[in-house]
């Protein structure tokens, strides 16, 4: 038992200790970031999550004060340095500029102006993708240098270096908007740029995958305004924009991950602990919780710390952000990163909040499976994937790359050569969609086309006329116009080259036709024509797709609506011509006499037998 004095010497100590834990809390209190920074009036969902950051910002109270918002909720959580605002926007707020109060003992510590925008009205905004479109994809750091003062910037560790494969080259968002000019004469309507968020990593940061602040572009590839310009002027050109994002994994060097508000905002293990990769785990109905969760919740690598989006905030975060960015810049489409990699239940709410707002937007996951099931699993309505419906209307179609890598590089067989693009394309009834589907035949991430068939530009050649003719959205590399060449295995850096003539100084410009080769002059060409061609042929962006089985090396498929046909033949046999006896096809040639070849500029008088050169394509329209 104390005694008297004891207990009152107590209380004084505890209100003393109180008190003065207040008054220095108080002192300590400060704000550093709200985000979303700003939002909109006139959104579809009416709710809006404000992350606060800010020492000890818990430890104040927070008010608002403006007609048609309401401040909801007030949540803390693990860490007294952030705050989660549930807000309401009710539907007749009118924009303008409040103050969000920050107070202890009803004194103002900090203030924070928020604004809400009139919605983005620009022309020609949130229009989608689709096969009515060819996508150019760059990666900004090493297309062009439009500014060569932003190549170092002090604040930021990792310096320009042009003679490391993995080091910043400076290329920019700059860059990018000063060469759109000749992305779209070559015949692209739509430009995937690799994300150029901010990644403040001390090395091998240029690809802008460890993203260190969501809402930030990085400030050596410009500006968020550069962005917005570069998105409105591609639009000008009839461009569209698809704006690459990541949400399973960022940076370690990311604000929030020094400064976690809760433990389980990433997936933490007691040591470093690697995703296994095998993204099939997540369709297949044997697998064993254990690979499952390594392939979910392990790490990407040790310089990118895993999100958990089944941490309600985190999700919230990482949807607004990218509602944020769409109605900021305009953009038309996302390319979502590692798609099966996140928690796909907060993946598929991610696409309906989207769809919401943005109706006529499209996005593709990378679904980097190897077989075609695992890759129909994911796509919006999906035949074969249970209850579970991910809302994802486009996937990159990893089946398809593998073939058209394979298939001119081999003699014909069962499955090997032409019928291995008939065998995938065979299984197209797996697909709710398969006009939805990204096609390509190389990127960032993998042995550029030209490497793959060793160089033969007849080869590289009838791999783009497939490419452009056949089902689904074509995404074309960089520099494949120009017969840039390199294999992944030696490094990614080697795939990913300067673009010739980004660079003041370059001592070739494959810009301009006089820079370039003949060689390169003529792929150019090659890919201009049948590119330029195909964005009025509302025959390959909307029409239906027939293919006959393979036979003697030559593939036949017909692109054909209600006004028009289209005959795609490959040939792809090495040596030897062939003349192709076209009576097999008749229920797609009988109503044509004439024809006229995209690709040779030929008219044919007689369909009956066409001459077909070795190892070539035609793209023939009927007449
Ligand atoms: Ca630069």
């Amino acid at each position: 038992m104390k005694n008297n004095k004891q207990i009152r010497t107590l209380i004084l100590l505890t209100f003393f200790l109180l008190n003065f834990s207040q008054l220095s809390f108080s002192n300590n209190i400060s704000l550093e970031r709200v985000e979303p920074m700003f939002w909109w009036v006139g959104m579809q969902n009416p709710n809006l999550q404000l992350l606060v950051h800010g020492e000890n910002i818990a430890q104040s109270d927070v008010s608002i004060n403006y007609q048609g918002v309401n401040l909801s909720k007030v949540n803390k959580v693990e860490k007294p340095n952030y705050l989660f605002l549930d807000i309401v926007i009710s539907k007749n707020t009118k924009p303008g500029i409040f103050e969000i109060k920050f107070t202890q003992k009803n004194k103002v510590v900090e203030t924070y102006k928020y604004e809400l925008k009139e919605r983005n009205k620009k022309p020609n905004i949130h229009q989608g993708f689709n096969a009515s479109d060819a996508i150019y994809l760059l990666m900004p750091d090493r297309f062009s240098n439009g500014d060569t003062a932003n190549d170092n910037v002090k604040t930021m560790p990792e310096k320009a270096d042009r003679k490391n494969p993995n080091g910043r080259h400076g290329g920019d968002l700059q860059g990018v908007i000063n060469h759109l000019d000749y992305i779209s004469d070559l015949g692209f309507t739509a430009l995937w740029i690799n994300p150029f968020l901010e990644n403040n990593m001390p090395r091998y940061s240029y690809h802008g995958y460890a993203i260190t602040d969501f809402y930030k572009t990085d400030a050596r590839l410009g500006t968020n305004k550069d962005y917005v310009n570069l998105v409105d002027s591609c639009h000008k050109r009839n461009l569209k924009v698809i704006m690459d994002m990541v949400f399973n994994h960022c940076g370690i060097e990311n604000w929030f991950i020094k400064d976690l508000p809760m433990h389980d905002w990433i997936h933490q293990f007691p040591e470093f602990t690697r995703s296994n990769f095998h993204a099939c785990t997540i369709a297949d109905i044997h697998a064993s919780e254990l690979d499952k969760n390594l392939m979910l919740n392990g790490w990407f690598d040790e310089n990118m710390a895993d999100l958990n989006q089944k941490n309600k905030y985190l999700a919230n975060y990482l949807i607004q952000n990218s509602i944020w960015w769409i109605e900021y810049s305009g953009i038309d489409g996302i390319r979502m990163d590692t798609y099966p990699y996140p928690d796909k239940e907060m993946m598929a709410e991610w696409a309906k909040r989207v769809f919401v707002e943005y109706p006529n937007f499209n996005i593709v996951g990378e679904t980097w499976v190897q077989k075609i099931p695992f890759a129909a699993y994911w796509q919006k309505d999906s035949k074969i994937s249970g209850s579970y419906n991910s809302m994802l209307p486009s996937l990159t179609d990893f089946p398809l790359y593998s073939a058209i890598n394979k298939a001119f590089n081999e003699k014909e067989g069962w499955t090997e050569g032409m019928s291995r693009l008939y065998y995938v394309l065979s299984q197209d009834f797996l697909y709710p969609e398969p006009d939805n589907l990204l096609v390509f035949a190389d990127n960032h991430d993998l042995d550029r086309i030209l490497s793959s068939v060793n160089k033969d530009i007849k080869k590289f050649k009838m791999a783009m006329a497939f490419l452009l003719t056949v089902r689904g959205i074509p995404e074309i590399y960089y520099g494949t116009e120009i017969l840039m060449h390199g294999f992944a295995s030696k490094g990614h850096g080697f795939i990913r080259e300067d673009f010739p003539g980004g660079w003041q100084g370059d001592t070739v410009n494959a810009f301009t036709s006089i820079g370039r080769t003949k060689l390169q002059n003529n792929v150019f060409n090659y890919l201009q024509n049948i590119l330029t061609w195909r964005k009025n042929e509302p025959v390959i962006s909307t029409g239906k797709f027939k293919h006959f089985i393979p036979e003697d090396g030559i593939y036949v498929y017909f692109r054909y609506n209600e006004n028009k046909t289209v005959m795609v033949i490959l040939n792809n046999n090495d040596k030897s011509d062939k003349t192709l006896n076209t009576s097999r096809f008749d229920e797609c040639m009988r109503d044509y006499k004439t024809g006229f070849d995209i690709i040779s500029h030929k008219q044919i008088n007689d369909l009956k037998n066409i001459s077909v050169p070795a190892k070539s394509s035609m793209i023939i329209e009927l007449k």
